[in-house]
């Protein structure tokens, strides 16, 4: 039973192109929670320590760039780097390359989760409720979730979907080249030490090849709704 009925938890996980932020987005405002996307915050740092040419090996230097940054999320996609908004550029393919490589290192992971955390505990606190999504919510970030969701979906409809999205961006990449993307980023969020992208034993698993987005939320609202009654 969730905890706070009417206010839920809620960790979605899932690889590149499952859908998780366009889902998780509507589920916020369908059940009127909060919505944080934790994958934006890894990129915004990325972005950052791609323009400071940081060397990802020197953590001294990475620290430093670290206590010289500001994230904030605006609840409408919005994301702010040093006061800048960079919401469009942290989706750009030079940020794509790099983001799974930067977000192996742990001092990275843990004052992200830290600040994943302290937002959780705050809903929590305002009995709002939250859906986050990311790599590792329900492994690390939220494990007491009430609800711990992981979309998937066939490399070929993961592709097609962001080929969708980078084309109504005005990107034209070849479909090839962003599954190869795709495919280095699952690699290396699967493969590394810290907290890889894995399926928790009390996972809901949904497999959203050949799903509507509106299908993949409504199964999300029933489960909720469900154990609410
Ligand atoms: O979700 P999105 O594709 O925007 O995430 C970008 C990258 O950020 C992922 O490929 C992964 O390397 C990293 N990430 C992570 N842990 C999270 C969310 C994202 O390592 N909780």
């Amino acid at each position: 039973m969730p905890q706070n009925p009417g206010h839920p938890t809620i960790a979605i996980d899932g690889p590149a192109g499952s859908g998780k932020s366009t889902v998780a987005r509507e589920v916020s405002m369908r059940l009127n929670i909060k919505y944080l996307d934790t994958g934006a915050m890894y990129r915004a740092v990325t972005l950052k320590l791609i323009r400071k040419k940081a060397d990802l090996t020197n953590l001294k230097v990475l620290e430093e760039i670290l206590d010289q940054t500001t994230i904030q999320l605006g609840e409408d996609k919005q994301v702010i780097l040093d006061g800048e908004d960079v919401t469009a550029e942290i989706r750009f393919p030079h940020v794509n390359e790099m983001v799974s490589p930067v977000s192996c290192i742990s001092l990275i992971r843990r004052r992200l989760v830290a600040i994943q955390q302290a937002v959780a505990r705050e809903s929590t606190r305002e009995s709002r409720g939250i859906i986050m999504e990311g790599r590792d919510i329900a492994s690390r970030v939220m494990p007491d979730a009430d609800f711990k969701f992981y979309l998937d979906a066939s490399v070929e409809e993961r592709a097609r979907r962001r080929s969708k999205e980078q084309r109504e961006k005005g990107l034209n990449l070849p479909e090839d080249s962003v599954t190869a993307e795709i495919l280095k980023r699952d690699s290396i969020d699967s493969q590394r030490d810290d907290s890889p992208l894995t399926i928790v034993a009390d996972a809901i698993v949904i497999d959203t090849t050949g799903m509507t987005f509106a299908a993949v939320v409504t199964k999300i609202i029933e489960t909720v709704n469900m154990d609410f009654h």
